[in-house]
């Protein structure tokens, strides 16, 4: 059989596949890229975009309920201002992913991108045979390989999805089909995905538990960060229940369940329910990769096992993105890919700092930040100085009408006392996913806190808040 060479041959088409193939490209290599589903991977089809295209939809109904306090009647006097037809909330996000997964693929076409449909398996020397959807296979051949399968989500036992999604109990790929908003939704685990689906439930109008088996919600979190989104959560209504352990479920004729959980002090508690999302987690999905006939080497976890520059232990061969142990993001899946890539173009690439990569998690209010909390800072043995201040001082919040929020900037503290290099900038509130580059391009350039506040922020700005921490942190202000 004739095997088709290309410098480059990536197996996943997800935002670490596509991502390396269209940098690959740019460089001027010959690019073969294997998809089984739709091209953009997770993200596109089932995480990143149709998230946060139903958390616009949240964030729309709380606006409108908001509308009066701007002067904007609804025509409902009774204060009832909205109600939600989440099927049209559905038939939206869909057209916003197939615009964008088409787009890829013409794009990815443009650059004369080679696409093969179907499952790609990786055996010696750098062969990957590809199994079509009509039972043909193909064989290519690439002087490098990546693989980006991904990841797909944990489950619980007793708590799978049923096929095709109809019953009441979910992961993140059938959550993201619904076409109605559940009354009564229990979230399991409170990590970041969970609470952006427990946040777009509550803002739709559903009663939202979240049960979480550790001591808080959003392990790892600041804690000054994590406790703003604590109580603005409360203020929604969503019931937090931390320590807790589920036991099992048991479903009703109705359609929904009763979820059976340990309280943490020894008694047990039922919850009734409409739908269970289950959210503990990704497991990367090596499953379909063959790699028996490699010397690629996969963990106890099922993470593919890389250097610092992606490359495994086959020669030539680099995995990437959720499919090794490194941030799930994915433009953790980007960066690894242009690593990935300039490496095996010579060009001596530095390795993704990992632990100043940037994190975003859409929930209401949103987080952001870059570098260690004050307590990892801590514990990392840094003398810290720390400055907070809150977005309900900031007039661009007020303007927005959303007050609740901080801003905390940590930094080194020099031998004389005053604040230097900064470490850490987080950010809970309004729009700090797109405030958070300033912070995170001062932590990775390790820029020192008098160097940042000689920088103006525009007024009247979210950013402000930022620029104000960091000119705190020199002992003197404008606001603060
Ligand atoms: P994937 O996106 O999982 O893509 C892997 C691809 O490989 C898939 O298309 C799969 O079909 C294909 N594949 C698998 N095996 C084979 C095979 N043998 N042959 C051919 N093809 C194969 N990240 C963020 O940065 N920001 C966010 O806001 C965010 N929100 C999220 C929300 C949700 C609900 C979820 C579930 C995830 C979210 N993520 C977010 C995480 C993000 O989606 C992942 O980190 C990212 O998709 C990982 O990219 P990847 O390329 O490694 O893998």
């Amino acid at each position: 059989m004739e095997q088709q060479q290309f410098d480059l041959v990536v197996i996943g088409g997800g935002p670490g596949g596509y991502g390396a193939a269209l940098y690959a490209s740019s460089a001027g290599m010959q690019v073969a890229l294997v998809e089984k589903g739709a091209l953009g991977g997770t993200c596109l089809n089932r995480g990143c975009i149709p998230a946060k295209a139903f958390l616009e939809t949240a964030a729309v109904n709380r606006h409108v309920q908001h509308a009066a306090e701007f002067g904007i009647e609804t025509g409902a006097p009774s204060g009832v201002s909205s109600t939600v037809n989440f099927g049209v909330a559905q038939a939206r996000k869909q057209k916003i992913v197939d615009g964008i997964v088409k787009g890829l693929g013409s794009f990815m076409k443009s650059k004369k991108i080679t696409i093969l449909d179907g499952i790609g398996t990786l055996g010696a020397n750098r062969t990957v045979t590809v199994a079509h959807p009509d039972g043909s296979t193909s064989t290519v051949v690439g002087a490098h390989v990546v693989i980006a399968t991904g990841s797909v989500p944990r489950t619980i036992p007793g708590f799978e999805p049923s096929p095709g999604g109809l019953g009441p109990v979910m992961t993140s790929d059938e959550v993201l089909m619904l076409d109605r908003v559940p009354q009564r939704v229990v979230v399991i685990g409170g990590g970041a995905i969970g609470c952006e689906f427990a946040s777009t439930f509550a803002d739709l109008g559903a009663q939202v538990t979240i049960l979480e088996g550790l001591p808080k919600i959003l392990p790892g979190l600041d804690s000054d960060v994590a406790n703003v989104v604590v109580r603005s959560f409360k203020k929604k209504n969503i019931d937090i229940k931390t320590g807790v352990k589920v036991l099992g479920h048991t479903p009703n004729e109705q359609g929904g369940t009763t979820v059976h959980f340990g309280d943490g002090d020894g008694g047990a508690q039922d919850l009734q329910v409409d739908a269970v999302v289950v959210s503990i987690g990704r497991r990367p999905f090596a499953d379909q990769l063959g790699l028996q006939d490699t010397v690629v080497s996969v963990s106890e976890r099922g993470f593919v096992e890389v250097d610092p520059y992606c490359l495994t232990a086959e020669p030539g061969v680099y995995a990437i993105g959720d499919l090794i142990n490194t941030p799930a993001l994915a433009h953790v899946g980007y960066a690894e890919a242009i690593l990935a890539v300039k490496h095996m173009l010579g060009e001596s690439p530095m390795p993704v700092a990992y632990d100043k990569v940037p994190w975003a998690i859409y929930c209401h209010p949103e987080v952001a930040f870059a570098g260690p909390s004050e307590e990892a800072a801590r514990e990392a043995g840094h003398d810290v100085v720390v400055a907070k201040h809150q977005f309900r001082a900031n007039s661009r919040a007020q303007i927005l009408g959303e007050l609740d929020g901080l801003v905390k900037v940590i930094a080194k503290k020099n031998a004389d006392g005053t604040a230097g290099q900064l470490l850490g900038v987080h950010m809970v509130g309004p729009w700090v996913t797109e405030q958070l580059s300033g912070g995170y391009l001062a932590v990775n350039w390790e820029a020192t806190v008098a160097e940042v506040a000689e920088f103006i922020q525009p007024h009247p700005s979210l950013t402000e808040l930022f620029g104000e921490t960091v000119l705190s942190l020199t002992g003197r202000s404008l606001n603060a």
